[in-house]
Protein backbone atom coordinates (compact mmCIF):
# COMPACT_ATOMS: atom_id res chain seq x y z
CA UNK A 1 0.00 0.00 0.00
CA UNK A 2 1.18 3.73 -0.89
CA UNK A 3 0.35 6.33 1.60
CA UNK A 4 0.40 10.02 0.42
CA UNK A 5 0.09 13.29 1.96
CA UNK A 6 -1.46 15.90 -0.46
CA UNK A 7 -2.84 19.06 -0.81
CA UNK A 8 -6.34 19.38 -3.10
CA UNK A 9 -7.81 22.87 -3.59
CA UNK A 10 -6.21 24.89 -0.46
CA UNK A 11 -6.82 21.19 2.07
CA UNK A 12 -4.05 19.16 2.86
CA UNK A 13 -5.05 15.10 2.84
CA UNK A 14 -3.57 12.23 3.83
CA UNK A 15 -4.59 9.39 1.30
CA UNK A 16 -4.31 5.82 0.42
CA UNK A 17 -3.56 4.85 -3.31
CA UNK A 18 -6.19 1.97 -3.66
CA UNK A 19 -5.25 1.57 -7.41
CA UNK A 20 -3.11 3.47 -9.58
CA UNK A 21 -3.37 7.10 -9.27
CA UNK A 22 -6.47 6.65 -7.52
CA UNK A 23 -6.52 8.38 -4.07
CA UNK A 24 -8.58 7.72 -1.20
CA UNK A 25 -9.37 10.34 1.34
CA UNK A 26 -8.26 8.73 4.76
CA UNK A 27 -9.67 10.51 8.05
CA UNK A 28 -6.27 12.20 9.54
CA UNK A 29 -5.71 15.17 9.66
CA UNK A 30 -2.17 15.05 9.09
CA UNK A 31 0.16 11.25 9.11
CA UNK A 32 1.51 11.62 12.60
CA UNK A 33 -2.23 11.24 13.67
CA UNK A 34 -2.14 8.22 11.47
CA UNK A 35 1.24 6.77 12.61
CA UNK A 36 -0.02 7.55 16.57
CA UNK A 37 -2.90 5.53 15.85
CA UNK A 38 -3.89 1.97 17.51
CA UNK A 39 -2.63 -0.59 15.02
CA UNK A 40 -5.91 -2.33 14.75
CA UNK A 41 -8.16 0.93 14.22
CA UNK A 42 -5.48 2.03 12.07
CA UNK A 43 -6.26 -1.34 10.02
CA UNK A 44 -10.07 -1.14 10.01
CA UNK A 45 -9.24 2.34 8.50
CA UNK A 46 -7.42 1.37 5.77
CA UNK A 47 -9.58 -1.77 4.79
CA UNK A 48 -12.46 1.01 4.91
CA UNK A 49 -10.33 3.38 2.43
CA UNK A 50 -10.27 0.58 0.07
CA UNK A 51 -14.43 0.65 -0.53
CA UNK A 52 -14.41 4.62 -0.59
CA UNK A 53 -16.14 6.15 -3.05
CA UNK A 54 -14.46 9.70 -1.62
CA UNK A 55 -11.79 9.76 -4.71
CA UNK A 56 -9.16 11.62 -5.90
CA UNK A 57 -7.24 11.77 -9.20
CA UNK A 58 -3.36 11.79 -7.71
CA UNK A 59 -3.24 13.93 -11.18
CA UNK A 60 -4.62 16.65 -9.87
CA UNK A 61 -3.57 16.80 -6.51
CA UNK A 62 0.32 18.42 -5.24
CA UNK A 63 2.04 15.67 -3.39
CA UNK A 64 3.66 16.89 -0.07
CA UNK A 65 6.28 15.07 1.96
CA UNK A 66 4.35 12.02 3.56
CA UNK A 67 5.24 13.47 6.83
CA UNK A 68 5.43 17.03 6.04
CA UNK A 69 6.26 18.18 9.72
CA UNK A 70 8.13 14.73 11.92
CA UNK A 71 6.89 15.06 15.76
CA UNK A 72 10.95 14.49 16.58
CA UNK A 73 14.13 14.89 14.64
CA UNK A 74 15.11 12.18 12.43
CA UNK A 75 17.55 9.55 13.34
CA UNK A 76 20.08 8.98 11.21
CA UNK A 77 22.63 6.78 10.61
CA UNK A 78 26.00 7.87 9.31
CA UNK A 79 28.93 6.22 6.89
CA UNK A 80 26.45 2.59 6.75
CA UNK A 81 27.34 2.04 3.40
CA UNK A 82 31.05 0.39 2.73
CA UNK A 83 31.81 1.77 0.09
CA UNK A 84 30.45 5.61 1.52
CA UNK A 85 32.24 5.03 4.69
CA UNK A 86 35.43 5.29 2.35
CA UNK A 87 34.23 7.99 0.38
CA UNK A 88 33.75 9.50 3.24
CA UNK A 89 36.99 9.21 4.81
CA UNK A 90 38.59 9.53 1.62
CA UNK A 91 37.51 13.21 1.49
CA UNK A 92 37.78 14.36 5.40
CA UNK A 93 39.83 11.59 7.52
CA UNK A 94 39.60 13.79 10.58
CA UNK A 95 35.73 14.37 10.49
CA UNK A 96 34.74 11.08 9.10
CA UNK A 97 36.67 8.05 10.41
CA UNK A 98 35.41 6.39 13.19
CA UNK A 99 36.06 3.52 15.66
CA UNK A 100 35.00 0.44 14.24
CA UNK A 101 32.47 -2.03 14.86
CA UNK A 102 29.68 0.31 16.23
CA UNK A 103 27.30 2.20 14.29
CA UNK A 104 27.08 6.62 13.94
CA UNK A 105 23.73 7.77 14.85
CA UNK A 106 23.06 11.73 14.88
CA UNK A 107 19.62 13.64 14.62
CA UNK A 108 18.53 15.74 11.87
CA UNK A 109 16.41 18.70 12.24
CA UNK A 110 13.21 18.65 10.25
CA UNK A 111 10.94 21.59 11.02
CA UNK A 112 9.35 21.30 7.38
CA UNK A 113 10.35 18.53 4.96
CA UNK A 114 10.38 19.65 1.33
CA UNK A 115 8.04 17.27 -1.19
CA UNK A 116 8.55 16.29 -4.40
CA UNK A 117 8.91 19.20 -6.35
CA UNK A 118 9.48 21.85 -3.95
CA UNK A 119 13.18 23.38 -3.96
CA UNK A 120 16.09 22.72 -1.70
CA UNK A 121 17.16 26.26 -0.45
CA UNK A 122 21.08 26.22 -0.72
CA UNK A 123 21.52 28.26 2.18
CA UNK A 124 24.49 29.64 -0.50
CA UNK A 125 25.56 32.52 1.95
CA UNK A 126 26.96 30.17 4.51
CA UNK A 127 27.53 27.08 2.51
CA UNK A 128 29.86 26.16 -0.03
CA UNK A 129 29.78 22.47 -0.25
CA UNK A 130 26.24 21.24 -0.84
CA UNK A 131 25.83 17.60 -0.86
CA UNK A 132 22.74 14.89 -1.55
CA UNK A 133 22.16 11.57 -0.20
CA UNK A 134 19.79 9.36 -1.01
CA UNK A 135 18.52 7.46 2.11
CA UNK A 136 15.56 4.38 2.59
CA UNK A 137 13.86 5.94 5.42
CA UNK A 138 12.55 3.41 7.61
CA UNK A 139 9.07 4.89 9.35
CA UNK A 140 7.89 3.08 12.84
CA UNK A 141 4.21 2.66 13.28
CA UNK A 142 3.88 1.98 17.34
CA UNK A 143 6.05 2.64 20.30
CA UNK A 144 9.73 0.95 20.89
CA UNK A 145 10.61 0.00 24.01
CA UNK A 146 13.86 -2.84 24.14
CA UNK A 147 12.69 -4.50 21.19
CA UNK A 148 14.58 -7.92 20.43
CA UNK A 149 16.22 -8.16 16.73
CA UNK A 150 14.17 -10.68 15.87
CA UNK A 151 10.83 -8.39 16.34
CA UNK A 152 12.07 -4.99 15.30
CA UNK A 153 9.87 -5.12 12.07
CA UNK A 154 6.76 -5.95 13.86
CA UNK A 155 7.38 -1.74 14.51
CA UNK A 156 8.07 -0.38 11.10
CA UNK A 157 5.12 0.59 9.62
CA UNK A 158 6.62 1.55 6.48
CA UNK A 159 9.46 3.12 4.20
CA UNK A 160 9.63 6.50 2.06
CA UNK A 161 13.20 8.49 0.47
CA UNK A 162 14.85 10.69 2.91
CA UNK A 163 17.35 13.16 0.78
CA UNK A 164 19.89 13.90 4.19
CA UNK A 165 21.23 17.10 2.27
CA UNK A 166 24.16 17.66 3.56
CA UNK A 167 26.21 21.64 3.51
CA UNK A 168 29.83 19.56 4.51
CA UNK A 169 31.62 22.56 5.29
CA UNK A 170 28.93 22.92 8.35
CA UNK A 171 29.28 19.63 8.76
CA UNK A 172 33.03 19.01 9.14
CA UNK A 173 34.13 22.55 10.59
CA UNK A 174 32.05 21.72 14.07
CA UNK A 175 32.32 18.85 15.95
CA UNK A 176 28.92 17.77 15.86
CA UNK A 177 26.92 17.16 12.40
CA UNK A 178 23.72 18.53 13.33
CA UNK A 179 23.93 22.50 11.88
CA UNK A 180 25.22 21.04 8.68
CA UNK A 181 22.70 18.69 8.40
CA UNK A 182 19.38 20.31 9.62
CA UNK A 183 19.00 23.72 7.93
CA UNK A 184 15.36 24.23 6.25
CA UNK A 185 14.97 22.43 3.89
CA UNK A 186 17.57 20.06 4.07
CA UNK A 187 15.25 17.00 4.40
CA UNK A 188 13.27 16.50 1.30
CA UNK A 189 11.05 13.78 1.84
CA UNK A 190 8.80 11.29 -0.63
CA UNK A 191 6.74 10.79 -2.77
CA UNK A 192 4.80 8.14 -0.35
CA UNK A 193 5.29 5.48 2.71
CA UNK A 194 5.03 2.46 1.31
CA UNK A 195 3.75 -0.12 3.91
CA UNK A 196 6.39 -2.95 5.28
CA UNK A 197 4.41 -5.90 3.78
CA UNK A 198 5.18 -4.59 -0.26
CA UNK A 199 9.20 -5.52 0.67
CA UNK A 200 11.16 -8.21 1.61
CA UNK A 201 12.65 -7.88 5.32
CA UNK A 202 14.82 -6.02 4.87
CA UNK A 203 13.94 -4.68 1.86
CA UNK A 204 16.36 -5.18 -1.36
CA UNK A 205 15.40 -2.39 -3.50
CA UNK A 206 17.34 -0.36 -6.01
CA UNK A 207 18.62 3.07 -4.39
CA UNK A 208 20.21 5.66 -7.41
CA UNK A 209 20.60 9.06 -7.47
CA UNK A 210 21.05 11.29 -10.90
CA UNK A 211 21.93 15.14 -10.77
CA UNK A 212 21.05 16.57 -13.81
CA UNK A 213 20.54 13.32 -15.65
CA UNK A 214 24.12 11.89 -14.49
CA UNK A 215 23.86 8.89 -12.43
CA UNK A 216 25.78 9.35 -9.09
CA UNK A 217 24.81 6.74 -6.62
CA UNK A 218 23.42 3.13 -7.59
CA UNK A 219 23.15 0.17 -5.00
CA UNK A 220 20.76 -2.24 -3.17
CA UNK A 221 19.01 -0.83 0.49
CA UNK A 222 19.96 -4.39 1.56
CA UNK A 223 23.63 -3.60 1.62
CA UNK A 224 23.38 -1.49 4.97
CA UNK A 225 26.68 -2.30 7.68
CA UNK A 226 24.18 -1.99 10.06
CA UNK A 227 20.50 -3.11 9.46
CA UNK A 228 16.91 -2.09 10.43
CA UNK A 229 17.13 -4.89 13.51
CA UNK A 230 19.73 -3.52 14.40
CA UNK A 231 19.24 -0.12 14.61
CA UNK A 232 15.61 -0.82 15.53
CA UNK A 233 17.43 -2.92 18.43
CA UNK A 234 20.02 -1.18 19.68
CA UNK A 235 18.23 2.56 19.94
CA UNK A 236 15.39 1.06 21.55
CA UNK A 237 17.65 -0.19 24.55
CA UNK A 238 16.79 2.25 27.41
CA UNK A 239 15.39 5.05 24.24
CA UNK A 240 11.85 4.87 23.49
CA UNK A 241 11.36 5.63 19.91
CA UNK A 242 7.66 6.58 19.33
CA UNK A 243 5.69 5.58 16.56
CA UNK A 244 5.88 8.44 14.04
CA UNK A 245 9.62 8.07 14.47
CA UNK A 246 11.13 8.26 11.08
CA UNK A 247 14.97 6.83 10.78
CA UNK A 248 17.24 7.59 7.32
CA UNK A 249 19.39 4.78 7.15
CA UNK A 250 22.22 6.35 5.29
CA UNK A 251 23.30 6.50 2.08
CA UNK A 252 25.51 4.61 -0.38
CA UNK A 253 28.65 5.83 -2.03
CA UNK A 254 28.84 8.68 -5.18
CA UNK A 255 27.54 11.35 -3.17
CA UNK A 256 28.88 14.57 -4.15
CA UNK A 257 32.79 15.00 -1.75
CA UNK A 258 33.18 11.17 -2.68
CA UNK A 259 34.56 12.70 -6.32
CA UNK A 260 38.00 14.22 -7.06
CA UNK A 261 37.49 16.98 -7.27
CA UNK A 262 34.26 17.02 -5.85
CA UNK A 263 31.32 18.16 -7.58
CA UNK A 264 28.66 19.89 -5.23
CA UNK A 265 25.38 21.08 -5.48
CA UNK A 266 24.65 24.28 -6.70
CA UNK A 267 21.72 26.76 -7.70
CA UNK A 268 19.27 24.93 -10.45
CA UNK A 269 20.92 21.63 -10.09
CA UNK A 270 18.07 18.79 -10.07
CA UNK A 271 18.24 15.95 -7.71
CA UNK A 272 16.36 13.12 -8.51
CA UNK A 273 16.27 10.23 -5.64
CA UNK A 274 14.93 6.67 -6.35
CA UNK A 275 14.18 4.13 -4.89
CA UNK A 276 12.67 1.45 -6.72
CA UNK A 277 9.00 0.13 -5.34
CA UNK A 278 8.55 3.21 -3.74
CA UNK A 279 9.02 6.36 -6.54
CA UNK A 280 11.01 9.15 -7.12
CA UNK A 281 11.72 12.06 -5.06
CA UNK A 282 13.23 15.31 -7.47
CA UNK A 283 13.79 18.68 -6.34
CA UNK A 284 15.86 21.94 -7.76
CA UNK A 285 18.64 23.67 -5.69
CA UNK A 286 17.67 27.06 -5.74
MG1 LIG B 1 23.03 10.62 5.56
Amino acid sequence: MKLYTVEHQGETLVCLEIAAGVLARLPYATMNDLLREDELDRCEVLAEAMESSDLLDLRDVRVLAPIPEPMQDVICLGMNYQKHKTEAEQFDAQAFTREKGSAVYFSKRATHCPGPGTPIPGHFDIVDSLDYETELAVILGKDAVNVAEEDAFDYVFGYTIVNDVSARNLQTGHKQWYFGKGLDGFTPMGPCIVTKDAFAQPPAQAIRTWINGELRQDAVTDQLIFGIPHIIHELSQGMTLKAGTVIATGTPAGVGMGFDPPKFLKRGDVVRCEIEGIGVLENTVE
